[in-house]
């Protein structure tokens, strides 16, 4: 007689061995529960890189689905946090946008992320580099609103889900320069 402990509940194939031994485990749909998220990374050592298994964007960095899509090592450290990051960026110190060992991301502003990138001697170009948390098209917009002098970079900073700093930066254009 196997016991519940016998089966690995993260992993939907241990879920299905335990449902067919009669227990009563409820079926999961693929990424739907917070504590499949770390099935899918490669755990290794403090100090190694903890790459993501599963789907990645087209900027290398890992994809997470769960009410929405995440990128996956932001997701590691909300997770591990028990916190919100929105309007921080989570920059890479292993250079590997793979990675979801927290040990290895640094939280930072937006413009923390431009002068790391152009000290590393990467071409930071906006929203091509997959870091950036406003499009070029918000940027443009964001630009257009705050001309006539009515909203402040705080209310378009709330609106766009940023910093105010940043916000400041892309309308003014130390950010997002090139557009
Ligand atoms: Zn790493």
């Amino acid at each position: 007689m196997k016991s519940i402990e016998n089966f690995d509940l993260s992993q939907r194939t241990g879920r299905y061995q335990a449902r067919k031994h009669g227990f009563d485990v409820p079926k999961q749909k693929p990424g739907a529960k917070p504590h499949e998220f770390w099935s899918l990374v490669d755990k290794k050592s403090e100090s190694e890189c903890w790459n993501w298994l599963g789907a990645v964007n087209q900027w290398g960095y890992g994809r997470y689905n769960n009410e929405g899509t995440h990128m996956a090592h932001r997701y590691a450290y909300e997770l591990e946090h028990g916190k919100s990051i929105k309007g921080f960026v989570a920059m890479h110190k292993c250079d590997n946008p793979r990675c979801c060992n927290i040990r290895h991301l640094e939280i930072g502003t937006h413009a923390d992320n431009q002068y790391d990138k152009v000290n590393k001697n990467r071409q930071a170009k906006g929203e091509q580099q997959g870091m950036s948390i406003l499009t070029e098209k918000q940027v443009k917009e964001a630009r257009e609103k705050y001309k006539p002098r009515i909203v402040t970079y705080k209310m378009l900073a709330k609106e766009y889900g940023v910093c105010k700093d940043t916000m400041q930066k892309a309308v003014r254009g130390i950010l997002w320069g090139h557009i």
